[in-house]
């Protein structure tokens, strides 16, 4: 090695060592303090079920916290949504259709005015008693016989199949979820009320979309000139109009029909699917004698017991039709197939506060 390398070496090894003499303490304090502040936050934040779903729950919870608050507020505005759409929705429907069908048949009329009006009064009652009637809340006054857990929000008993809602603030007895457009949870006491306005509502669109169909097709495929033409009072007399005679104030009327019509269109096919799909998986919860909220919990106890090598069996299912003689409460003895087929207040026959 010549001179000025092993100079060079030699000056790299002192320099080397006056810097770590230098700065050897402030770099253990430093290395010190970062170890008592990870100690401590560790002491405060440790939990030993700490996982990936846990730190994603945690994560998330301010937009569960946004989403709940959300729904709270924008509640009344979702409810005043629904009373006007279908009053807009009843209005057109006697607007247009009522003349159209009164002048090619009369009977055809009746029939339609007490079917429709049948379910409108169905939709209508319905809607209003899911609205107003309280799901139902484990009682503050009385003895529980029956408890699953203890809520951490609430700080009281949940009997079985009670769960907290984070919107409604409250824990709610078999709660099934909590709907926008009612502005309330659905659950132990108004769940039946939510059901039946659903499916009076997916037939009610039904029931548009058979009566609705002639003057679709009619707006929409024929020309003016043949709807001039085929404009009938009572099947009988041919009543012919001209076009020319057209007047602006026609004009906006023949406007405010096609908006009407698309209107009435767009919102029957929209609620057809939605509720349709939204009131089957219910039947089908329902006919599994399971709620929405039991429908994960139990997904996960049927994959827990299956790598068991066992099988899940939900203690709430009584077999299809007692699950659905409970719920529609036909099996209070002075209930019968009209309290469901027409409107009636009756309510389930058990109190919500135990498992049978
Ligand atoms: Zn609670
Ligand atoms: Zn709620």
């Amino acid at each position: 090695m010549s001179i000025g390398a092993r100079f060079l070496s030699r000056l790299l090894l002192f320099c080397k060592r006056k810097f770590i003499s230098a700065w050897s303490a402030p770099i253990a304090r430093l290395h010190r303090a970062w170890y008592l502040t990870k100690l401590a936050i560790q002491t405060l934040c440790y939990n030993q079920h700490l996982d990936l779903n846990y730190a994603l729950d945690t994560l998330l919870e301010p937009i569960f916290w946004f989403v709940d608050h959300f729904t709270a507020a924008l509640g009344p505005v979702f409810v005043f949504m629904v009373i006007n759409f279908l009053s807009a929705y009843v209005v057109i429907a006697y607007a247009i259709g009522l003349p159209f069908w009164w002048n090619r048949s009369v009977p055809v009329t009746c029939i339609a005015l007490i079917l429709g009006n049948y379910l409108l009064i169905n939709v209508v009652f319905h809607y209003y008693m899911a609205l107003v009637t309280p799901p139902g809340q484990p009682p503050p006054d009385r003895l529980l016989f029956e408890v699953i857990s203890i809520c951490k929000k609430c700080m009281t008993p949940k009997p079985p199949r009670t769960h907290h809602c984070s919107v409604c603030d409250k824990c709610i007895l078999k709660m099934d979820h909590h709907c926008p457009w009612l502005n309330n949870c659905i659950g132990h006491f108004n769940h039946r009320f939510f059901f039946s306005f659903c499916l009076f509502t997916w037939i009610g669109t039904i029931f548009v979309m058979i009566f609705g169909a002639v003057i679709a097709y009619e707006h929409f495929f024929l020309s003016n000139d043949d709807l001039n033409t085929t404009v009938l009072k009572n099947n009988s007399t041919s009543v012919t109009t001209n076009n020319s005679l057209y007047t602006k104030l026609e004009e906006q009327i023949s406007l405010l029909r096609n908006g009407a019509i698309i209107f009435e269109l767009l919102l029957t096919v929209g609620v057809f699917l939605a509720i349709g799909a939204l009131g089957g998986w219910h039947a089908k919860l329902i006919t599994r004698g399971e709620t929405c909220v039991e429908t994960y919990i139990n997904k996960k106890e049927k994959e827990k017991a299956a790598k068991l090598n066992k099988k899940f069996i939900n203690p709430f299912d009584k077999g299809p039709r007692e699950n659905w003689r409970i719920f529609l409460g036909l099996n209070r003895p002075e209930i019968s197939l009209k309290h469901i087929l027409f409107p009636s207040t009756h309510l389930p026959m058990d109190d919500g506060l135990r498992s049978s």
